[in-house]
């Protein structure tokens, strides 16, 4: 089968975000026989180190140690993750196409503008995978030929002789926003974020209505007080592990040293945060993860977490 169907998809602003936030626990249910996957929304291009395609390949490497069956990268510009119609498509389409029970979303609220507006577009891309009417790949090229024609007519206005100031530098700003906001759509593996999986969800596959059954979202960025932990004291050196297969990023060099530590103290925070919130859980390490439902219980006596 060349698109597989998922049992949990983790959604990221960034390549690395997952590794950091709930890598632990897609390693834990990969090794229950489930079959997870991780999108991430930009390809790195405005990382201080390493090019997009360095990224690509450490973020397959990292993914082959979280033992994901399923990885790809959007197009959507790093820095510039936006909750637009077309994104919230773009999001829409991978879930119609991967099919998860479970997403996983970044926790809504946070420093870097990427990963709040990560939560949103995901969880409203959720809804939207789920509308039976909704045609997403015919939304998605009526979006693109609407640039398109933006852009051809941009283009012949430019090509004008005689314009006035004002219209050019109007037509240099709808010139931008039209180069920048106009996607390759196609995420056939061979572009430049696709370097992992089987996935093939080019043009021509179209893939039924889905809505997932559960969210949750991933609060490791943000100081929030988790609804649960999943318990990765298995598979915290693994994660450690996958974090540290993004080489540009995190090895010890000079570029940009100011910005980022060097791997021992990066080890120290990742296992003061894991046992942070093992702690909270009774266990050694920890993720935390908020659901916005209440928990539902059959048996009293076997609800986890002792109390006293
Ligand atoms: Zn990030």
């Amino acid at each position: 089968m060349a698109t597989p169907e998922l049992d949990i998809l983790a959604i990221a602003a960034h390549r690395d975000d997952v590794e950091q936030t709930c890598g632990g626990t897609l390693l834990k249910m990969a090794e229950q026989g489930k079959r997870t996957g991780i999108l991430d929304l930009t390809r790195g291009e405005m990382g201080t180190r390493g090019s997009a395609e360095d990224r690509a390949a450490e973020a397959a490497a990292a993914a082959r140690i979280l033992q994901v069956s399923w990885r790809e990268a959007l197009d959507i510009p790093d820095g510039r993750v936006e909750n637009t119609w077309q994104n919230r498509l773009k999001v829409a389409r991978v879930i119609r196409q991967t099919r998860p029970r479970v997403v996983i979303l970044p926790y809504w609220k946070g420093r870097h503008p990427d990963h709040y507006t990560a939560s949103k577009l995901g969880y409203e891309a959720c809804f939207l995978a789920g509308l039976a009417k909704l045609d997403v790949d015919r939304a998605l090229s009526t979006q693109q030929s609407a640039f398109s024609q933006i852009a051809s007519a941009v283009a012949s206005v430019v090509a004008g002789e005689r314009q006035e100031p004002s219209a050019a530098k109007a037509a240099s700003t709808r010139t931008h926003r039209g180069t920048t906001e106009e996607p390759a759509l196609s995420l056939s593996k061979g572009a430049p974020g696709a370097a992992y999986g089987e996935f093939s969800g080019g043009a021509g596959e179209t893939a039924a209505p889905h809505r997932p059954f559960k969210i949750i979202y991933a609060t490791l960025y943000y100081d929030i007080r988790p609804s649960f932990v999943v318990d990765i004291t298995d598979q915290f050196e693994a994660r450690f592990e996958s974090l540290m297969a993004y080489k540009t990023q995190f090895s010890d060099q000079e570029a940009g040293k100011d910005i980022f530590p060097a791997r021992d103290e990066i080890r120290a925070r990742i296992e003061s945060m894991a046992r942070f919130y093992g702690m909270l859980a009774g266990v050694t390490y920890g993720e935390p993860f908020l659901q916005k439902e209440v928990g539902l219980v059959e048996d009293v006596t076997a609800i986890p977490v002792k109390s006293i």
